[in-house]
């Protein structure tokens, strides 16, 4: 590997007023040495003489890890070993559980350097994106931690007749989770929502993207020195459509994180097992600026909600919706704002947004930008790859004068690029604002707060934001977090976060009398008696 870092660079204007280069030369190599990719190797499930898989570092290009590559067989032997550490796991009570995650969140934060140097290496974001994964996984497993207990206790319940029946709703694991995750956030995608399923009493076989498997190695073998027993976390690797379906074989339930097109397959084969299923797929959302929003706010929001991880962010906008009356006006700031952007890849703080994570995704973002441009869209910002800066590099873009007919206006680019549409009224951009199959997340910029939550309330998407992108929602990690349409189904986060890792039981013990005839009632008197007892339920409001 050699010593290339991309400097930073603003995007129309390299070099004009920018600090040097973040990272002050550090290397990908520096970062992420030979023996470092061993030691975190040793933690796949891969039995015999491997096949090795090489990943790439998408800064430079250049060779980053090579990595034992597992089989079916593998797969299988991955769920021995898991099932056999969960039954011990889930006989501990739910708070020596939780501990594991609360020790986890120190040893997080405390070395935190050491992931994101990781995560920049394999996806060449910037590094402030890249410790957004950090809180949000500090965020889960402080909450889940701290909250498991509730979440999982025991619940008494009405039973079906008061005084005679006492009923308990009950959670018990699952068993063995399929988590399949993708490579946008590597860390949060595949610990952070790994994190529920085990204080819920589960093991966890993950198959994470290869080109990021070294950050869920690196979570693994944190979480263990955390306390976690070793076996519960099985990590295995390879090729999606080979290893994915052999892994979703096996599950006693799936998490699923990644496209639309993948996650229906996942469905239907979890669905033909009869197992259930939560499926975090793609979106194409939306930002509404209403006519008295706050127009500085909203142009550096837009910067956030477009261009985290260069756009390769699930709740990402794509689309910005923008009332008429001052569309101009915040295009204009918007603009200004998004050519200030410098460009970068040192694994240090300073660049304001990295690089594209492969020539897949820059091969999408520039046909979407070039077949606009061609259909007579007009580019705003940016518009053209930087092979200056690195191989994958393309400059955050704005697009105006898209049309139904392009393909940027409603299939998900997963890339720095964004949309501006006007309308006219309220109406008008609930409208357009829900015309996509999708339903991921969206924002809505106004000085009136309880407007924002007024129009958020019409949008048919899992999350909405009100004068934020997307952290706020994501970060309140008491609520739930997930899709409609087709953007998936199931949630992460709150309640429904931990409890779709669990079976739900109940057990209601009868006591004194049966619930049928008895005492000498035949059964046309135990009708009657039942009736007069379920009037008078009903009018004692009982539940
Ligand atoms: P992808 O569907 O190609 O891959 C996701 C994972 O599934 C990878 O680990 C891959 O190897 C595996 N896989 C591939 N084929 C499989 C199969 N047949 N069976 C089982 N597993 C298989 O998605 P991607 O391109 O890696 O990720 C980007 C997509 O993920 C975008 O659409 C993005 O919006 C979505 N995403 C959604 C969320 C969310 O929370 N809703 C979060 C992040 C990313």
């Amino acid at each position: 590997m050699s010593d290339l870092t991309a400097d930073a660079v603003a995007t129309e204007h390299p070099g004009a007023g920018n600090p040097a280069a973040p990272g002050g030369g550090r290397t990908v190599a520096a970062a992420v040495p030979p023996a470092l990719v061993t030691r975190l190797a040793a933690g796949v499930t891969a039995t015999g003489e491997p096949d090795l898989v090489e990943t790439v570092a998408p800064l430079t290009g250049e060779r980053l890890a090579s990595l034992p590559r597992s089989t079916p067989a593998d797969v299988e032997v991955a769920f021995q070993l898991a099932r056999r550490a969960q039954a011990a796991w889930a006989a501990l009570p739910v708070r020596r559980r939780a501990a594991v995650l609360l020790r986890f969140h120190d040893l997080l934060l405390k070395r935190q350097d050491e992931v994101l140097d990781l995560i920049q290496a394999e996806t060449g974001k910037a590094r402030l994106h890249a410790f957004e994964e950090v809180l949000a996984v500090a965020m889960a497993a402080r909450h889940y931690g701290r909250a498991a207990h509730g979440y999982l206790r025991d619940k008494r319940r009405g039973g079906a007749l008061p005084v005679l029946t006492h009923a308990v709703e009950a959670r018990r694991p699952k068993g063995v989770i399929g988590h399949i995750s993708p490579w946008n956030y590597p860390l949060e995608l595949s610990v952070g929502d790994a994190l529920p399923a085990f204080v819920a009493g589960n093991a966890v076989v993950n198959k994470p993207d290869t080109q990021t498997a070294l950050t869920a190695l690196w979570a693994r073998g944190l979480l263990v020195e955390a306390g976690l027993p070793a076996d519960l976390w099985q990590i295995v690797i390879g090729d999606g459509p080979v290893i994915g379906p052999a892994v979703v074989e096996q599950a006693d339930y799936v998490s699923f994180t990644g496209s639309t097109r993948t996650g229906r397959d996942v469905a239907q084969r979890a669905a033909a097992r009869l197992v259930g299923a939560s499926l975090e797929l793609g979106g194409k959302n939306a930002m509404l600026v209403l006519a008295d929003a706050d127009l500085d706010a909203a142009a550096a929001g837009a910067v956030r909600a477009c261009f985290s991880s260069a756009g390769q962010l699930c709740i990402s906008i794509e689309r910005l919706l923008v009332h008429r009356s001052v569309a101009d006006e915040f295009l204009e700031r918007f603009a200004a704002r998004t050519r200030a952007l410098r460009l970068g890849g040192g694994l240090a703080y300073g660049a304001d947004m990295g690089s594209l994570v492969s020539v897949r995704q820059l091969e999408t973002t520039t046909r979407h930008v070039e077949e606009a441009v061609k259909a007579g869209a007009t580019v705003v910002a940016g518009g053209r790859a930087r092979p200056d800066l690195g191989p994958f590099f393309f400059e955050p873009t704005i697009l105006d004068g898209v049309t139904p007919d392009m393909a940027v206006c409603a299939e998900e680019t997963f890339g720095p690029v964004v949309s501006l549409y006007r309308f006219d009224t309220e109406d008008e951009a609930v409208a357009a604002a829900n015309s996509t199959p999708y339903g991921l997340n969206s924002s809505v910029w106004t000085r009136d707060p309880r407007r924002g939550r007024t129009v958020a309330a019409r949008l048919r998407t899992g999350t909405v934001n009100v004068n934020e992108a997307y952290a706020a929602a994501y970060g309140s990690v008491g609520s739930p977090m997930g899709g409609m349409g087709d953007s998936g189904l199931g949630r992460r986060h709150g309640a429904e976060g931990i409890l779709r890792f669990t079976e739900a039981q109940t057990i209601a013990t009868q006591r004194l009398l049966p619930i049928a005839p008895s005492f000498g009632l035949d059964d046309k008197q135990f009708a009657a008696v039942m009736t007069g007892g379920l009037r008078a339920l009903k009018a004692l409001r009982f539940k």
